[in-house]
């Protein structure tokens, strides 16, 4: 692939634009001509549109109304090889074309011209009146010292007007400096020595290198308990792309793109690698996407929509934490990052490691098959050892109602707070109480858009619903009955626990994590790190916590509620009640103490939870993969959600009814259609949902049929469809 193809002026060229348009539009290349490939700006009616040229022009329309390009962006041009593979992912997860370029394209300012601008930074003098506006740009630069923001930017961080900090420049408080627009990343020094690596990590890095010298598609399974040095081995592979002159790329779920992470990886390599996330500032997006197109970062950090930025020459992906099930976008375009990076690596010749405590079962089954290789760590780093675990039976224990903490989980957390180490009571559950109930008349409170129940939230005083976001006061009269003062909170929350916590444990300083509990990310992992470092005695927090940091001071992990994954429709949902009390039972003792997990639980006899208790995971893995097997889904079979929506719920039925008569297309490579049926959420946001299901064998080509069946119909009115290829979750 040699991405020189070029167009002289006049020449026809098919563009592709972020327009919803099922075509490419031919234009005339611009005057000086213009590559294949090339960033474009063109005309689309009586507006201009981003696009890029995807090939020669059909030549199928009156000539005389082709109009020009309007001209070529500065940009370096996409390469044939992320045209195949946004090509391949819209076939994959039946993604119209545009679609794919908007998600290739998410830097602002693209079309921007390449100069200066005015940046801002701390200045060494100080206000001379600090007015509370002054103060809060002065708190925005202390608490970022080192960057410098646009006026715009810091204007809307320190909920400022721009007046505000001119005022402060006159006074050099703030500094004022001319800067070029994207300012190249510094070098990344792969020869730094790496810390020592232990037998068991220095032979897995050895296999990696040499999996990346071969310059050649491959992957590898990287498994290893929390704190076995997964992260130190894949950074040996970083070095290794680094000194080959690939750029390299680390996935991370959002929540554990940490600064303890960058800070680690910036000791590595002695520079701080670019950080691409939902928190980056609009300049600082901007300069990744440009300086990644020029081969200008070696490492970039990111969230899972970082496999879409346009590498030159991209050598090796690491997807952390593999598992995770916030790597698959439940909307707008649905696909899962982790099997995008595969097809990403195998079309650019790359490599690409999957590292987990708690791989997938699909990653585990392709490791079983031999399509992926495998390593493990087998021993903890250092003295740190896995916490022993077991169940506390609640069947045995009494508790008074409404409470939720049982007597001898109690007198564990005591014994660590007599030692002065932490304990972590862990519930997946946001919020007070998950169902607000009349006392009088049995109605419990739902949301008057979705099908849903609405969460009382105590700190907010409100009533939320965890499907739209509406939120509504607590109210003293039952909406239904009338009655006055009959509305009682059942169930527990994380903020119902910790006020029971509060009452147990008098003296503990009591810390609630709980992702709705912070304003902003910033302010969640100021407060996570100051949890780190001693700042509390009991950590209160649903699966955020589960996620990559460590407390070392934490000794005991109290799970609230280990049946609470374990029932439901999901075909995962055994699964992901494995990982993530594996997960949450690492937190302990990653130190040099050694910790204890409890998990609280009605069912001790379970298969999962006996599973986790023994720690064998590999006995979990065989009998959930038999009984998927059995069953024909995923890894073992194919399936896809449709989900229609619409707001009147008959003309979505009628629709859903087409769908599965008219299932010709999907018989014929012998797949099968359930539905339709009310999705597990039947509403939201005033949208009636309606589930299709489809089961396909394995190796079939469920996408080309899926295309041809959903081709029948077209699509009236209001009425919404999507495909969503694996689903992950059943909503
Ligand atoms: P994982 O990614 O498997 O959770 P990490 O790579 O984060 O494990 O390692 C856990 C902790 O142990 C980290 O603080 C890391 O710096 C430390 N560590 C791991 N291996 C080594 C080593 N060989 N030498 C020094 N420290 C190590
Ligand atoms: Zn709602």
């Amino acid at each position: 692939m040699t991405g020189t193809e070029f167009f002289d002026e006049g020449e026809l060229v098919g563009v592709l634009t972020t327009q919803p348009l099922d075509r490419l539009l031919d234009y005339k290349a611009p005057e000086g001509g213009c590559h294949l490939g090339a960033f474009v700006e063109v005309p689309l009616g009586p507006r201009k549109v981003l696009g890029v040229v995807w090939g020669p022009g059909r030549g199928d329309y009156d000539r005389a109304k082709i109009r020009s390009v309007i001209r070529v962006l500065d940009a370096a041009p996409m390469r044939e090889e992320m045209q195949l593979f946004l090509r391949r992912a819209a076939e994959y997860t039946l993604t119209p074309m545009p679609a794919m370029l908007r998600l290739a394209t998410r830097a602002p300012g693209l079309g921007d011209p390449p100069s200066m601008r005015k940046i801002y930074r701390l200045g060494d003098g100080e206000p001379s009146r600090l007015t509370d506006a002054r103060r809060r740009v002065m708190e925005v630069l202390r608490d970022h010292t080192g960057l410098a923001f646009t006026l715009k930017e810091l204007a809307e961080l320190a909920g400022v007007t721009s007046s505000v900090i001119k005022g402060l420049v006159e006074q050099g408080a703030v500094r004022e400096e001319d800067s070029p627009r994207d300012l190249p990343f510094p070098p990344m020094d792969p020869e730094r020595p790496g810390k020592e690596l232990t037998e068991d990590q220095a032979a897995a890095a050895s296999v990696l290198r040499q999996a990346l010298r071969t310059e050649r598609y491959g992957t590898t399974l990287l498994k290893g308990v929390t704190g076995s040095g997964k992260t130190e081995v894949y950074l040996e592979a970083v070095a290794q792309a680094l000194r080959m002159g690939r750029q390299a790329l680390v996935l991370l779920p959002e929540i554990a793109l940490t600064s303890e992470f960058l800070t680690r990886v910036e000791a590595r390599f002695g520079a701080r690698p670019a950080e691409w996330h939902s928190g980056a500032t609009m300049t600082e997006r901007r300069r990744i996407w440009r300086m990644v197109g020029q081969g200008q970062v070696q490492l970039v950090i990111g969230a899972r929509s970082a496999l879409f930025l346009p590498f030159q020459n991209l050598g090796l992906i690491i997807v952390d934490e593999e598992h995770d099930t916030s790597y698959k976008q439940e909307d707008g375009v649905l696909y899962n990052a982790r099997d995008m990076a595969v097809l990403r690596a195998s079309i650019c010749e790359a490599h690409v490691v999957l590292a987990s405590a708690t791989p997938s079962l699909e990653s585990w089954a392709n490791a079983e098959a031999g399509k992926y290789a495998k390593l493990e760590l087998t021993a903890r780093f250092g003295s740190a050892e896995l916490p022993e675990m077991r169940s506390i039976d609640m069947r045995a224990e009494t508790l008074q109602s409404g409470t939720w903490i049982s007597p001898t989980l109690k007198a564990a957390v005591e014994a660590r707070m007599a030692r002065g180490e932490q304990a972590l009571l862990f519930l997946n559950r946001r919020g007070y109480a998950p169902i607000t109930l009349c006392r009088a008349c049995g109605h419990q409170i739902g949301c008057d858009h979705c099908d849903a129940r609405m969460v009382e939230h105590r700190f907010l005083k409100r009533l939320v619903c965890h499907q739209c976001g509406e939120t509504k006061p607590i109210p003293t009269i039952c909406p239904s009955c009338d009655a006055e003062d009959r509305l009682t909170a059942v169930g527990p929350g994380v903020e119902r626990l910790s006020e029971e916590a509060a009452s147990l444990f008098p003296d503990a300083r009591i810390a609630t994590l709980s992702s709705d509990l912070y304003g902003s990310a910033r302010a969640l992992k100021a407060e996570i790190e100051g949890i780190a470092e001693g700042a509390a005695d009991i950590i209160i927090g649903t699966q955020l916590v589960a996620k990559g940091h460590n407390f070392p001071l934490l000794t005991l992990v109290g799970v609230i509620d280990a049946d609470l994954g374990l029932q439901g429709s999901d075909l995962r949902a055994a699964e992901r009640t494995f990982q993530l009390m594996r997960q949450v039972a690492g937190r302990a003792g990653r130190a040099e103490k050694p910790g204890t997990a409890l998990l609280q639980t009605y069912q001790p006899e379970h298969p999962v939870i006996r599973a986790i208790l023994a720690g064998d995971e590999e006995a979990f893995w065989r009998a959930e993969a038999a009984e998927r097997q059995q069953a024909g889904v995923p890894p073992y079979g194919r399936m896809a959600g449709i989900i229609l929506s619409g707001p009147d719920v008959a003309q979505v039925f009628d629709l859903g009814n087409a769908l599965a008569r008219q299932d010709a297309p999907l018989r014929k490579i012998g797949a099968q259609v359930f539905g339709p049926a009310p999705a597990p959420i039947a509403r939201i946001r005033g949208r009636h949902r309606v589930r299709l299901l489809v089961k396909a064998a394995k190796g079939s080509p469920l996408q080309a049929a899926l295309a041809r069946w959903i081709g029948q119909f077209t699509l009236k009115g209001d009425l919404r469809l999507s495909v969503d290829i694996d689903p992950q979750s059943f909503y």
